[in-house]
């Protein structure tokens, strides 16, 4: 079976969580800080609070951005379900802007339109969520510039980009926005197991963050209500959770994180080995590299033009049943049952077009040039549509 992506494992990734299980903390040790220094040097950010999965990282940074009821919250509906969720999970309501469909991320066009057309009814949003889908940075630039201009906050879903750049800058840097996320799920490009980090610049938003991940208790006499008690004594002052990430993932994220630049460049040559094969076919590849954008490619995702949607099903299942686990990234979140009813999929027509065509084909580090020609045979074996190509 060829998986889209699967985590890449040494024996020194293996050997650095054993020293841990063997050392005085398997949780809130030394290890987590020292994870969270080496993606803040990595990424060029100030601040950064690692937490249980990319899914409470989103959620601590809504709520460090005082998300509630009331307020409404705009992400991609190409993107992962969590990237609305974490609204929800505040009280506050979602809704959606359009793709682009050169990059499959939010169009900026259809974002400037739709807060022109909030600003009228008095709905404009609190938060905006831009998603890097597959690891292409967003057009950060321009939608900070609409975040001054109509006073909506920032958080980047780079659940899919940690080693991508935006600008010739690594993407968490935070420049263009106020919280950006990472996922380390083993699918993605770094893992431990399940992970995620909040990175941001601004100290405020790291308090409450780091506060809100360990049960809103504090500890230092500055944040305290009352005067302390004695050595033991500490405040909850907030209502928070238990959402850290214990000292044997961060062992192992301090481990991958020194492969990062390797997994990156491997990524990039499958997917050089992937556009070569497929140039002359009715395949379109992932956006070439743009001026701004440098792809972790997370994902290969290609699109198979005027594709319907039954055919589009017909390939899928040819490549699965040869044992190429491809997939689709991502239904769009309004067609979700959950929310579906508040939506009308007309108001979405890239995001139509992009799912009745996308297919994510296998990348990961470890990949075959074998199974990377495999590939390319089987999506053009010739069947009952064989006039698509
Ligand atoms: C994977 C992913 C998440 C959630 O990540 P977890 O670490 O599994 O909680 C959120 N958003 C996007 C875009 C993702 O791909």
């Amino acid at each position: 079976m060829i998986p889209y992506g699967k985590q890449n494992i040494s024996e020194d990734d293996i050997n650095s969580v054993v020293n841990v299980m063997r050392s005085d903390f398997l949780t809130q040790g030394p290890i987590t800080p020292k994870f969270e220094n080496e993606l803040k040097t990595y990424c060029k950010v100030n601040y950064a609070v690692a937490v249980v999965n990319a899914t409470a990282a989103l959620h601590l940074a809504c709520l460090a951005l005082d998300v509630k009821k009331g307020d409404i919250v705009w992400t991609s509906p190409i993107s992962f379900v969590a990237s609305a969720n974490c609204a929800k999970y505040c009280g506050a309501e979602i809704d959606f802007i359009d793709i682009d469909l050169e990059t499959y991320n939010i169009s900026t066009l259809a974002l400037e339109e739709k807060l022109i057309e909030a600003k009228n009814n008095n709905m404009l949003p609190k938060v905006l969520i831009p998603v890097h889908l597959a690891g292409q940075s967003c057009e950060m630039k321009k939608i900070k510039e609409l975040s001054d201009q109509y006073g909506f906050k920032i958080i980047e879903d780079a659940s899919h980009a940690i080693g991508g750049k935006y600008l010739d800058e690594p993407i968490g840097n935070c420049r263009y926005s106020d919280i950006t996320v990472f996922s380390f799920h083993p699918v993605k490009i770094i893992t431990t197991c399940e992970g995620g980090v909040c990175l941001t610049n601004d100290s405020k938003i790291y308090d409450k963050i780091y506060r809100l991940r360990s049960h809103g208790i504090v500890r230092n006499q500055s944040e305290m209500e009352n005067k302390s008690h004695g050595q033991w004594y500490y405040e909850q002052i907030d209502l928070g959770f238990n959402y850290r990430l214990n000292d044997l993932q961060s062992a192992l994220g301090i481990n991958q994180l020194k492969r990062i630049n390797s997994f990156i460049q491997e990524r990039h040559l499958i997917a050089r080995k992937y556009d070569k094969l497929f140039t002359n076919s009715r395949i379109v590849t992932p956006p070439i590299q743009s001026k701004y954008s440098f792809s972790s490619f997370h994902l290969y995702i290609v699109r198979i033009k005027s594709m319907s949607f039954s055919d589009r099903k017909l390939i899928f299942e040819k490549l699965r049943n040869e044992g190429i686990f491809v997939n689709v990234h991502y239904i769009p979140i309004y067609k979700q049952p959950y929310y579906s009813g508040k939506f009308n999929p007309q108001d979405f027509p890239n995001s139509e077009i992009y799912y009745s065509e996308a297919i994510s084909l296998p990348i990961y580090p470890g990949l075959k040039d074998e199974e990377i020609e495999f590939v390319n045979r089987v999506i053009h074996q010739p069947t009952n549509f064989q006039n698509i190509f």
